[in-house]
């Protein structure tokens, strides 16, 4: 395990709707560099606990901390200035734009970007996706699934984040083009650098690019440590465990 502080650490971090609980006692961390995939069903807790982090969901308990500050109060503009960027679930772009202008709008709204370094956190990410360089000038809405989801990622990028959340991005795409999106991220771990991705996946496919897996059950941890050592077994017991059992059919119904 990294000895490094984390970036990002979450400590028993409870959260409701109204009565509901989603999320209960969930603690992992993330670290400058590494990937951690938060794998569960549907319905498991991992889009709560990601908007959690960003106290866009209210904790009932818990901590958040980021290297080491609490940000567990702390306004979600302000938690986005302070370098966490979210990519929340569905392809997020601004359809009429080009390529270009969603990464120029985000670098605009930045604030850890000097104005000066904008051009070059924009390269940086058609450096990350190079399927991107040729569609420039394309208005997004006329882009692929996987291309959005690559502008939508990118996006958060050019903030320079310390923290990446990527909220399932893989929903809706081809297998080919997920291998694809995390391929480029693998094959450009340098160019992300010392950002610490949170990686929120219903799917085993996450592990290909991560270093620690966390797996949710029904809002909580079932079992947590490294991707390339995860058991077989916690991810079926995970999955079959959030199923809903079907209702018995009544012995008089005929069905056979
Ligand atoms: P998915 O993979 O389908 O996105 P998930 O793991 O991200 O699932 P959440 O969306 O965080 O899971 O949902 C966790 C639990 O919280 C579920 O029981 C869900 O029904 C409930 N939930 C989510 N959002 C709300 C909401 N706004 N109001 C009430 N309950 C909610």
């Amino acid at each position: 395990m990294p000895t490094s502080v984390p970036a990002l650490s979450l400590e028993g971090v409870s959260v409701s709707y109204g009565h509901v609980r989603a999320v209960t006692d969930v603690s992992f961390t993330a670290h400058p560099g590494r990937v951690v995939a938060l794998l569960g069903p549907n319905g498991a807790g991992k889009s709560t606990l990601l908007r959690a982090i960003c106290n866009q969901a209210t904790k009932v308990s818990g901590r958040v901390t980021l290297f080491g500050a609490d940000i567990s109060t702390t306004r979600t503009h302000r938690i986005t200035h302070r370098g966490v960027a979210l990519v929340p679930e569905g392809r997020r772009v601004i359809a009429p734009l080009t390529v270009q202008e969603n990464l120029q709008v985000a670098a605009g709204g930045a604030r850890r970007l000097e104005p000066r370094d904008r051009t070059a956190a924009i390269e940086r990410v058609y450096h990350l996706f190079p399927p991107l360089q040729r569609l420039r000038d394309r208005p997004s809405a006329l882009l692929s699934g996987g291309e959005q989801q690559m502008v939508a990622i990118g996006r958060a990028l050019v903030a320079r984040p310390d923290v990446l959340l990527l909220d399932e991005p893989s929903m809706g795409l081809a297998p080919v083009m997920v291998e694809t999106i995390y391929g480029f991220l693998k094959e450009h771990g340098a160019t992300l650098g010392e950002t610490a991705v949170v990686l929120a996946e219903q799917n085993r496919s996450a592990l290909a690019v991560a270093d620690e897996v966390v797996v949710l059950s029904r809002g909580r941890v079932v079992h947590a440590g490294p991707a390339s050592s995860l058991p077989e077994d916690v991810l079926t017991e995970a999955y079959l465990g959030s199923a809903t059992p079907e209702p018995p059919v009544p012995a008089s119904s005929g069905a056979n």
